[in-house]
């Protein structure tokens, strides 16, 4: 099929419901940080296919242990024998995740499967109905995983039932009008009014949280934020839940986006890059929220051998190949260059971000922060025509979001600022 045959197939046959589409390009191969399309024009992929190729695409390595996985078994069902990669894999996961209490490991496929389990198992675990979760969250597209996300693109959908939704504190767009005590005023406000009213501490089983908000408008919380969030939860016997699914496994410049802050999470829910491009999710988290029910949330694929041995080749990488390292020194490198090019175009706003998790927002005019939603869209489609993958997130729809494989370069820094360079240029001149 050529390009054209593709985009029409796909157009007539495939379900709207799963579309989101930022330019009509169609794909034939992908290599580390590069996507080629069906002209053979090769493309730098600043998106890691929406965060999931942190390693790259196509390593070798993980290829050849798939190869050897599924020669040796392909497939097994958990759910009535255990598997020796799915342990492997669950041991490793606990070690590298922070809290000195007993863990336990629960595998899906996907970041909305894992937070479903969140939205089961964490109330059942506390025998209390309510959860907290945060306006401009995402956690999934399922009922459970969907009532925790407070994003827009969701509201038209019901199941938002024992879910309270407050602030999240976004420093360039303070809710409560400034941004001294960012973090306090809505400490405050959960203590002061969602407890008093809706939910009271003793109804509360946990709160639901992104390290960074993500779809939300790649949204860097205050310093302090997280580790008052876990004081705030010890003070009222409430779960710490950590939503890691797109920032987590080294995008942030460490292995999560909590470990900036120094807080142990009582559960954590991994996905995208885990299986480095296989389908699998986590949960990792305190025994009694995973063993709070027996047999309540299974699927006949969790765990199984093909994704587990992926995830389990896909964990070595980030490490032997340093890429945490990486997405610290490079992301730092992206974001200064960022904040140049902020420095001469007027519709930057702002320029936030951790490790290779990067925002540009984009606004009419500094003063009034009006969003500026259509000129966002026209520098992504822009960037696509010259090479360069990025695409736009938030409520607002005006943040460009920059979550490249952890392998990128400096060169290829260098590549994407021209063709970003190239792009707001183009917008300014009224060419696009
Ligand atoms: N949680 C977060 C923070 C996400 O960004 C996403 C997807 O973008 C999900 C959960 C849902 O993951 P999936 O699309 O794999 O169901």
């Amino acid at each position: 099929m050529n390009s054209e045959e593709l985009l029409q197939a796909d157009s007539k046959i495939i379900s709207n419901a799963l579309k989101i589409r930022f330019y009509p390009i169609t794909v034939k191969a992908a290599k580390g940080t590069k996507i080629i399309d069906h002209q053979d024009k090769e493309y730098l992929d600043l998106t890691a296919g929406w965060a999931v190729a942190n390693t790259g695409y196509g390593d070798k390595r993980v290829a050849d242990k798939l190869q050897e996985q599924y020669e040796a078994l392909s497939f097994t069902t958990q759910l009535s024998a255990p598997e020796e990669n799915m342990v492997h894999l669950a041991e490793k996961l606990i070690s590298i995740i922070p809290g000195d209490f007993e863990k336990k490991v629960w595998f899906g496929h996907s970041g909305s499967d894992a937070n479903e389990c969140i939205a089961k198992l964490v109330p059942l675990s506390q025998n209390k109905p309510r959860m907290l979760s945060f306006m401009g969250g995402y956690h999934g597209q399922t009922l459970g995983s969907m009532s925790l996300s407070g994003h827009p693109a969701q509201s038209k959908f019901i199941g938002s039932g024992n879910v309270v939704k407050v602030p999240y504190p976004n420093p360039y767009r303070p809710l409560f009008g400034s941004k001294e005590n960012l973090t306090g005023n809505i400490i405050d406000f959960i203590e002061s009014e969602v407890f008093t009213t809706i939910s009271p501490p003793e109804d509360t089983a946990g709160i639901v949280v992104e390290g960074i908000q993500s779809d939300g408008g790649l949204v860097v919380p205050p310093d302090d934020f997280l580790p008052e969030l876990k004081k705030l939860c010890e003070d009222h016997n409430i779960y710490l839940i950590m939503d890691e699914v797109k920032v987590g496994l080294g995008r942030t410049g460490e292995w999560f986006s909590f470990d900036h802050a120094s807080v142990a999470p009582d559960a954590v829910v991994l996905g995208k890059p885990l299986g480095g491009g296989m389908p699998i999710s986590a949960v990792v988290g305190r025994k009694d929220i995973l063993d709070a029910g027996t047999a309540v949330h299974m699927f006949t694929a969790s765990g199984n051998p093909l994704s587990s041995a992926a995830a389990l080749e896909t964990l070595s990488i980030i490490k032997e190949e340093k890429l945490i390292r990486n997405a610290k020194e490079i992301g730092e490198y992206f974001s200064q260059q960022l904040c140049e090019l902020q420095a001469r175009y007027e519709i930057i706003g702002d320029v936030r971000g951790k490790g290779l998790a990067i925002g540009v927002e984009l606004v009419e005019d500094g003063e009034t922060k009006t969003p500026a939603i259509e000129e966002t869209a026209a520098v992504c489609y822009r960037s696509y025509e010259l090479g360069l993958l990025v695409y736009y997130v938030g409520i607002h729809s005006n943040v460009i979001e920059i979550t490249p494989p952890l392998t990128i370069t400096k060169e290829e820094v260098d590549f994407s600022i021209s063709v970003l360079d190239q792009a707001f240029k183009d917008l300014e001149e009224k060419k696009i």
